[in-house]
């Protein structure tokens, strides 16, 4: 078989969108066959896991290896002629010559030519917090570890954003401090109760109620306008929806307002007015047959990992039939609102469509242990929150 005949997948991404097509593509079609091979191109080395990181940034109570999995092993089998892990990250993209350019972690450039690339390049959080992965493993390690450092040493802790993550973090540092008198932790949000829309107020007002008997301070209406280090303390300038100033110090603080999509490698016609990469109901990308599109970086879904993992599934199943040239099914999509927000190691609320769903559920099914328990399965590509692959 020559260089020429071989189908190349380029697989753009290890988060838990990427890594179960990685895996379930390698043994159920790759290995297979004699004419086809995955390049996986990602610059951390890790798999990351975002949904526990509002429990790891408090010291001692998650290990590192826990959240931030090592992939090297997952491949370890796969023969050299069949799969490649390029330690870089798409730098540009150019369809009309099928070709992907990557800037590599050890320096320099490289051009991979593609049959088919799947794009699972997902979004980063904003100010360079580790919620998400920052670009390398070595990165998000330091970071977080200062983090930890700063959360331990200081009397006050400020969390902007009042998302899920927000929420999540607030709830996490309330349990572990607050609500002991041991440090004050304070949560900056916008709106008048955290959350937003389409969280029902109920929902909302239990977040809030949540957080007040774990004694966390709530300043709603308002935003973190600046901040600025001197010494070991942040000075944050908060401006309230009237309008109004004034300042707080912290010595540990925390911005969770919201997520990038990890798009600038791709020609501006790929993409939407926010930057995701437009998806169509086949989860391409729209206009190119051979780029598929799953996870936080495409425009037909919310960001959350329950939307990533049923379009990792879809594509599992589309993939070979893609390949073969026959029709590629049409996905779902699904706009009803799903999620679990943990208040704490021992409460919760959240919401299925416009039901609520009862604070005990909410820490059986997510608050026990973040996914902490599978974490590792998914990155093996082995399972996913609601199934696993028999492989
Ligand atoms: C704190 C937090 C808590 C969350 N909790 C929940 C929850 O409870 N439930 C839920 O459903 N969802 C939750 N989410 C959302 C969920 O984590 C994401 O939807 C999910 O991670 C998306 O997966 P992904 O693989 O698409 O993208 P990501 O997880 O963002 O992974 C992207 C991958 O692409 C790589 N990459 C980036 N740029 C490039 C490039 N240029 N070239 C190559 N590779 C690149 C990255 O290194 C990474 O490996 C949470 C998110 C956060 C931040």
């Amino acid at each position: 078989m020559t260089a020429s005949e071989v189908k190349t997948i380029v697989v753009l991404g290890s988060g838990p969108a990427a890594i179960p097509v990685v895996r379930q593509t390698m043994v159920n079609l790759v290995l297979k066959r004699d004419n086809l091979k995955i390049i996986l191109v990602t610059p951390n080395s890790n798999f990351h896991w975002p949904i526990a990181m509002p429990r790891v940034v408090v010291p001692g109570l998650v290990a590192d290896d826990k959240v931030m999995i090592p992939l090297a092993p997952t491949f370890a089998d796969y023969p050299p002629s069949k799969f490649e892990f390029v330690l870089g990250k798409a730098s540009s993209l150019d369809p009309a010559s099928n070709t992907v350019a990557v800037e590599l972690n050890a320096g320099g450039s490289r051009e991979i030519n593609y049959h088919t690339l799947v794009i699972a390049t997902g979004a980063r959080a904003r100010d360079d917090m580790p919620w998400k992965g920052l670009t390398t493993a070595e990165e998000t390690k330091q970071k977080l570890h200062a983090l930890q450092e700063q959360i331990k040493n200081a009397k006050t802790i400020v969390i902007a954003g009042g998302g899920m993550t927000g929420a999540e973090t607030a709830g996490e540092l309330g349990f572990e401090y607050s609500q002991h008198g041991k440090k004050e932790i304070i949560l900056v949000h916008t709106e008048a109760l955290p959350l937003s829309a389409p969280a029902t107020d109920s929902v909302r007002k239990s977040v809030k109620s949540e957080l007040e008997r774990l004694k966390v301070k709530l300043i709603p209406n308002s935003t973190v306008a600046n901040a600025t280090v001197q010494g070991g303390d942040t000075i944050l300038e908060l401006r309230a929806a009237d309008g109004t100033t004034r300042s707080i110090t912290a010595q540990a603080y925390l911005p969770a307002t919201g997520i990038i999509p990890n798009t600038e490698f791709a020609p501006k016609t790929l993409l939407d007015s926010k930057s995701y990469i437009k998806q169509t109901n086949y989860l391409q990308a729209e206009g190119h047959k051979n780029i598929f599109v799953i996870g936080d970086a495409g425009s037909l879904e919310t960001a959350t990992a329950g939307h990533a993992e049923a379009q990792a599934k879809h594509l599992i199943k589309a993939l070979p039939l893609y390949i073969d040239g026959s029709a590629v099914p049409v996905y779902e999509a699904s706009d009803k609102p799903i999620f679990a927000v943990t208040l704490g190691r021992s409460r919760g609320t959240g919401q299925m469509g416009t039901f609520k769903l009862f604070s005990f559920l909410v820490w059986f099914m997510k608050g026990r242990y973040l996914g902490t328990d599978y974490a590792h399965l998914w990155a093996a590509g082995k399972k996913t929150m609601s199934t696993t692959f028999e492989k």
